[in-house]
């Protein structure tokens, strides 16, 4: 078998790098199971009948199956009540809803994992100064830098929580187009533990953009009162077409629900169209799409470790994310790796990846991605800024046999296009 040609020394280093990982894999095993079972008891809590897919039009008035969909996810996150939506437009509007339903004028967001992912910084209003953002309603916004080594400083948050008392405390899990690491639900749980023991008022927002599922334990219990993320990231399964969710405390999510309908008619309207049977099976799936996407971040560290390039995380650690890192070190290695991506898609595979410059990067920008839903990173994506340390940021995989393929071609290109010089 071997349909792609691949150089015999990557099939080796591939085999040598399943056996390094194969405790970690296990592992990731055990959380999949987990949470395929409790997606399971979701839909049967939430009393999921065939009917529930018709959907509904116009107003969307007691569309049934809309309101199991939130039960369904509200039981998946041990959540009291959730709001899921093909009506967000991606990931960024979702947790836009969720901070300008929740956020009054002469309030205070305090982010405590520094600065926020790109596209929110418009929204609050800290870049590009738009009409409309958080800070044109008179929203302030402080933060806590992260440490040098991209650890949350604890410390510094429990002083600028006592003296600020925000309104809000803002976790970010993921770690975005940064190099810090992600946060596991043991930071989340400290974060919490500070925050609600120096400032009980204080509402905890997180945004657990591609932390869905990967671990066992649910940031709700560990103190997180209200969460958002992306249908086209982990939580909706690599089906979900498109679409958002927020999930958190009832009274939370209900305010959430005033914003994104009005105040008044919240979660009792929005028609759902055709999409109510979609987004039940990313829902179904996603707890095993999202442990598929992690076995992939973890035998990509463990081979581009083999093949002498640093990694981060490392192959054997936990992870709060499927972000994975390599620094290829330079811009042919990073345009290697990112064809080698995009030629194993089942999608768009005769595309050539080029950098390009982008809205909002001073560098040029390469990006892989072949994949069935535009733009959708829990199918396997690269992008690389082409500026020191020439990292790729790596991530998704729909199941791990494409995953794995999608990498050993990108360690084969760049193999490959060494050996041309
Ligand atoms: C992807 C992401 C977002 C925003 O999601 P979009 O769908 O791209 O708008 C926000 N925060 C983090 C950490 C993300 O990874």
């Amino acid at each position: 078998m071997n349909f792609f040609d691949i150089d015999n020394r990557i099939i080796e280093a591939s085999q040598k790098a399943m056996e390094l990982c194969k405790s970690k894999l296990d592992e990731i095993n055990d959380i999949q199971e987990y949470n395929q079972q409790k997606m399971i008891k979701a839909f049967q809590e939430a009393g999921v009948r065939e009917s529930h897919f018709s959907g509904s039009t116009g107003y969307g008035y007691d569309d049934f199956g809309r309101d199991a969909l939130d039960r369904v996810y509200a039981y998946a996150f041990d959540a009291e009540d959730a709001l899921v939506r093909h009506n967000f437009a991606s990931g960024t509007h979702t947790l836009t809803v969720a901070l300008f339903g929740i956020l009054r004028p002469n309030d205070t967001m305090l982010s405590v994992t520094g600065m926020p992912y790109d596209t929110i910084r418009s929204a609050i209003g800290l870049e590009g100064n738009y009409p409309g953002s958080l800070k044109d309603f008179g929203i302030n916004f402080e933060m806590v830098d992260l440490k040098a080594d991209g650890t949350v400083d604890y410390e510094a948050v429990e002083q600028r929580i006592r003296e600020e008392k925000p309104k809000m405390v803002y976790i970010q899990r993921s770690r975005g187009y940064s190099i810090r690491p992600s946060l596991t639900y043991r930071e989340i749980k400290k974060l919490c533990e500070i925050s609600k023991k120096t400032s009980p008022k204080s509402i905890i927002m997180l945004d657990n953009c591609y932390g869905e599922f990967v671990e066992k334990v649910t940031p709700m219990s560990v103190g997180v009162d209200i969460m958002a993320g992306s249908l086209i990231k982990n939580a909706g399964g690599g089906i979900a077409p498109t679409g958002g969710y927020i999930a958190g405390k009832k009274e939370l999510v209900e305010m959430c629900a005033y914003r994104l309908t009005t105040p008044g008619t919240g979660k009792e309207i929005g028609a759902t169209l055709g999409n109510n049977r979609e987004l039940f099976m990313g829902a179904y799936h996603a707890p095993f799409v999202s442990c598929e996407a992690l076995k992939t971040a973890v035998f990509a560290s463990a081979l581009f470790e083999i093949l002498g390039y640093d990694t981060t995380p490392k192959y054997s650690e936990n992870r709060g994310d499927i972000i994975q890192l390599i620094m290829l070190g330079n811009e042919e290695k990073l345009c290697s790796f990112c064809e080698g991506i995009q030629s194993g898609s089942a999608v768009d595979s005769f595309v050539k990846p080029e950098p390009s410059d982008m809205p909002g990067y001073e560098s040029q920008v390469i990006m892989a991605a072949g994949a069935f839903t535009l733009g959708s990173s829990i199918e396997l994506s690269a992008d690389a800024p082409l500026r020191e340390p020439y990292a790729v940021w790596m991530q998704g995989g729909l199941n791990f046999c494409s995953g794995k393929l999608g990498v050993m071609l990108a360690a084969d290109k760049i193999l490959k296009k060494s050996e041309e010089n």
